[in-house]
């Protein structure tokens, strides 16, 4: 070997000695026992998050029985959803029952997954509820919107 690698190698040598002793103290800290974390808080379930998602995702779906009724009224047609369609055959009082279900069963599948320690996903879902209502909301009122211009000449 020529002295150039030599000294490599023994530079080499002197980094790695210097790595392991100053890895030593993070070695022995991971020997030692793992120390028992508190169990992490967990939220209560009906926090003002919750609470207000629930607000909202009834905010939405009122939105969207208003425009609903709204367009059924004046202008006539049928509900697209299937799913909604028997209630919404079912005036205001079919509509307020749907969507008591509707949220009751959102909020009892979120409080599940908040009981299996699943909370982001406990978040996330009432997202899809309250784009379903605002989306309907959106939809019926650009339609009740179109229904009002004059017909073109
Ligand atoms: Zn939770």
């Amino acid at each position: 070997m020529n002295p150039i690698a030599i000294r490599s190698l023994g530079r080499l040598a002197a980094i790695l000695g210097a790595l392991a002793c100053a890895s030593a103290p993070l070695r022995a800290q991971n020997l030692e026992p793992a120390k028992q974390k508190p169990p992490d808080e967990a939220h209560r379930f009906f926090d003002s998050l919750n609470v207000g998602l629930v607000a909202a995702e009834a905010g939405a779906l009122l939105a969207d029985g208003i425009t609903t009724q709204y367009g059924l009224t004046h202008y006539g047609g049928r509900e697209a959803d299937p799913f909604a369609r028997p209630f919404v055959d079912h005036g205001w009082t079919g509509m307020i029952a749907g969507g008591t279900l509707f949220i009751s069963a959102e909020v009892a599948v979120r409080y599940l997954l908040h009981k299996k320690r699943h909370h982001r996903a406990e978040r996330w879902l009432p997202t899809f509820v309250i784009a379903y209502g605002a989306t309907g909301a959106v939809y019926n009122s650009v339609q009740i919107h179109k229904a009002r211009q004059p017909f073109p000449r």
